[in-house]
């Protein structure tokens, strides 16, 4: 087992659990949280819970990623000692800053907490009783400016604080929307493309006129460099997911950004109590595994890894495309999910088959698989939440589902 242990730390790139050192055999969901020791007590099977081949992608639904062996050895040794909750979080801080260009940073109950917590910090500062009073903001700033294009539901981490949003359009909207009510302008990174004001332009807005600019940028590593591009850039708080593509604990996220900010930040965190945030607890060993996904994620060979997809993006895409009828399209969004995802379309004159049908079909097999709609007759697919030699049963099934369907 020590070498085995010594080995995986050397393949340090090597992306999952499970697979390519074990019996080659690609794993069973229910097998694959732990195949170094077989469990005793397979809860998956004892309550009958479907465990699946997740096609899909990073969604919450899904329960998102599943956590790479450095992580739970980092979990379980963790789980066997006390240390104090703030200790941790001083420590893990000031690595995750560093490793992110940031000045300070906290592990927060996921990137949504982040945005909460965050601001929390920039309405309350250090201020003991104004923490207490959240979200009453009697005597505090209330509101915080958002483009139109990005006030989507996400937003709701910012209102849950107390404060209401002002939509803008325009720099020239910004510049009239600011009065002494502003506490803060809020970017959400995805919507970028759609929002008239780009990045460093609302960095720069928000500069001159001495309001903290936040970016919730949750699902948008890879690519990696992501992780410092906005600290670099300017943003005063930036918020991410943990537990998407980094392989985190699902639970976990990162705020990052100005000291002072981070600092007032976790004064409405646990373990204090009274305040908005007590219930966004992360324990040690979650707030640990978070930092050594991070770790992890940026030491890997990112290069490398987006080959792998692609080859097992095209394996299938192979493979499907030997049924009549059907055409493949290989796709990657620009930000969010930066990933290839292959759309698989059928010709409902050859193959009968609705792709709600071919869903339920994917869902009820053996193993169980899910996937994404594609559109009508379409579904789509990614890679990148696959355990080795996954992508290999999902190209058989896809193709056995759409071979008995032809017409
Ligand atoms: C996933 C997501 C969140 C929430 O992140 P959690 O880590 O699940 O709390 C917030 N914003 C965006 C854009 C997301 O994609």
């Amino acid at each position: 087992m020590i070498s085995r242990r010594k080995l995986l730390k050397r393949l340090g790139s090597l992306p999952l659990i499970g697979g390519v050192l074990g019996s080659g055999v690609p794993l069973t969901g229910a097998m694959a949280a732990s195949e170094e020791t077989s469990p005793k007590r397979d809860i998956v099977k004892e309550l009958g819970l479907r465990s699946f081949i997740n096609a899909a992608g990073t969604y919450t639904a899904m329960t998102a990623s599943l956590m790479p062996k450095e992580v739970m050895d980092t979990i379980n040794f963790s789980s066997r000692h006390y240390i104090m909750l703030d200790e941790v979080q001083d420590k893990v801080g000031e690595k995750i800053a560093a490793l992110c260009h940031a000045e300070a940073a906290t592990v927060t109950a996921g990137c949504w907490s982040a945005m909460v917590l965050g601001t929390a910090g920039v309405l309350t500062g250090t201020d003991r009783d104004k923490i207490r009073q959240l979200p009453n903001l009697e005597g505090m700033k209330s509101e915080v400016i958002v483009q139109k294009s990005h006030n989507v539901g996400y937003v709701h981490a910012i209102t849950n604080t107390g404060v209401s949003v002002v939509e803008v359009e325009t720099a020239a909207d910004v510049d009239r929307a600011v009065n002494d009510k502003t506490a803060m302008m809020w970017f959400l990174n995805y919507q970028a493309p759609d929002g008239k004001i780009k990045h460093e332009e609302w960095v720069a807005l928000g500069k001159k006129h001495g309001i903290p600019t936040m970016i919730d940028m949750a699902a948008d590593v890879p690519p990696v460099e992501n992780l410092w591009k906005y600290n670099d850039m300017g943003f005063d708080l930036v918020c991410i997911s943990g537990g998407k593509a980094m392989k985190g604990p699902q639970s976990a996220g990162i705020l990052m950004g100005r000291k002072d900010l981070i600092e007032a930040a976790r004064l409405s965190a646990p373990p204090r109590g009274g305040t908005i945030g007590r219930g966004m607890k992360v324990n040690k060993e979650e707030i640990l595994g978070m930092y050594v996904a991070l770790d992890e994620y940026i030491k890997k060979d990112h290069e490398k890894e987006w080959q792998e997809w692609e080859d097992k993006v095209a394996y299938v895409a192979g493979v499907v495309e030997e049924v009549e009828g059907v055409t493949t399209e290989v796709s990657v969004p620009e930000i969010a999910n930066h990933t290839p995802y292959l759309k698989i379309s059928w010709d409902p004159n050859k193959i009968n088959l609705t792709r709600e049908q071919m869903q339920e079909k994917l869902r009820q097999g053996k193993p169980s698989i899910e996937v994404i709609s594609g559109g009508d007759h379409a579904i789509s697919m990614t890679v990148f939440m696959l355990r080795p030699k996954e992508e290999r049963i999902v190209a058989k099934r896809i193709a056995e589902e759409l071979n008995i369907a032809k017409v």
